[in-house]
């Protein structure tokens, strides 16, 4: 399986005036995501993606991954893991560095299951389970007149769209401030009833004593986990906050590779393990970042945001996650499904994978992650390059 190509695209949306949204940091206008297609001399293509600036991310695979790659054995996962690794380790041991190579990971698992005919999960032999529970991410904010904070009657009106999809779980938008996030929350929960999950997310919008006020205030609403309340660098003070809150902590989709996690383990800060397939350091990594968090006894649900790669990457991941504990009745992970406008996460796959009721993924078992490209979607939003 030697590697003849290495080809990096960025594929891009605008998004309709309606549909630009902000979360705690900024306003989304635009998607970008930068896929990456690795070709082996027989034509066999393996598909990746990565999360992250684009352009950095197709820029770094030019100019130091893919010479790497070029004649070498696609089968050869792990050892080219570390070579690439090691040749940015100087410069770049989080942030693009990983999310580049999780786009290179991702694409050799691929190619790897299209040669040997079996998904990912099986090469891997973890099977753990054939279908995932997703949950609905979205409740960002809209342009309105009145601008970011008083958007609870809209957020209503989205969760019970949502629930009246077959959603059983939501994760709102938080971050705004402790009145306007208190009184969101409050109004989703009175509107979706007792037994929809609900998660929080404020994407590090506080600092440790603002999280803990939040965490106080929205308690009563029986949250299931509050994500990101503290930025990723403050491991000690997301150490803290776990041990204080009654909320569940869910941290990891801005945390790369094997060591930042065990970082972040090391301090205790986190009830919940986030690793994103395609910025922490691809399959790869997310299976030991996975067994990390096993032996920690901390659960791990994967980051998920991005195209129909990044979707069908995360299917595979979860069937590889091992219960933690096992038992007759496991709490089971998630998968996070993003609600915004984004043809390139349902239009951009050919075989998507089958949902049932109550949006229940079944994960694919084609050869590879379950990605097969629909080639009029993938050219309609390539940018030049
Ligand atoms: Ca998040």
């Amino acid at each position: 399986m030697r590697i003849a190509h290495v080809r990096p695209s960025i594929l891009s949306v605008d998004l309709p005036d309606g549909e630009v949204f902000a979360y705690s940091q900024a306003w989304y206008r635009r998607r970008r995501s930068l896929v990456l297609e690795i070709e082996t001399a027989d034509g066999t293509v393996g598909y990746g993606e990565a999360f992250g600036p684009a352009g950095t991310n197709a820029a770094l695979i030019d100019e130091v991954y893919a010479p790497l790659l070029l004649g070498r054995d696609a089968r050869d996962r792990e050892t080219l893991w570390l070579e690439l690794y090691n040749a940015m380790r100087d410069h770049g041991r989080k942030g693009t560095a990983l999310e580049a190579l999780s786009a290179v990971d991702i694409a050799l698992w691929d190619l790897a299951g299209k040669h040997f005919g079996e998904p990912c999960h099986r090469l891997a032999g973890r099977n753990y389970r054939r279908q995932v529970a997703a949950y609905a991410t979205g409740f960002y904010r809209k342009q309105v007149v009145g601008g970011l904070t008083g958007q609870a009657p809209l957020l209503v009106e989205e969760a019970l769209r949502y629930v009246a999809a077959g959603f059983t779980a939501l994760k709102v938008k938080i971050g705004f401030g402790i009145d306007d996030d208190a009184a969101v929350v409050a109004a989703v929960r009175e509107a979706v009833g007792p037994e929809v999950r609900l998660m929080v997310d404020a994407n590090h919008a506080y600092d440790r004593a603002a999280a803990r006020e939040v965490a106080r205030r929205i308690d009563r609403y029986r949250i299931d986990w509050f994500e990101e309340p503290l930025i990723p660098e403050d491991q000690r003070g997301l150490g803290r906050f776990r041990s204080e809150s009654p909320i569940p902590l869910a941290t990891g989709e801005a945390e790369f590779g094997r060591w930042g996690f065990a970082d972040l383990l090391r301090y205790d800060a986190a009830d919940i393990v986030q690793p994103d397939c395609c910025a922490a350091g691809g399959l790869t990594e997310v299976l030991k970042v996975a067994d990390l968090a096993d032996a920690a006894h901390v659960r791990c649900i994967p980051h998920v945001w991005g195209t129909g790669i990044a979707v069908a990457a995360a299917l595979q991941a979860l069937a590889m996650v091992a219960p933690c504990p096992p038992g007759l009745t496991p709490r089971e992970p998630l998968l996070e499904l993003d609600r915004t406008y984004n043809p390139l996460r349902e239009e951009l796959n050919l075989t998507p994978p089958a949902v049932g009721s109550g949006m229940v993924y079944t994960i694919p078992t084609s050869p590879g992650i379950g990605f097969e490209p629909d080639r009029r979607v993938f050219d309609a939003y390539r940018e030049p390059r």
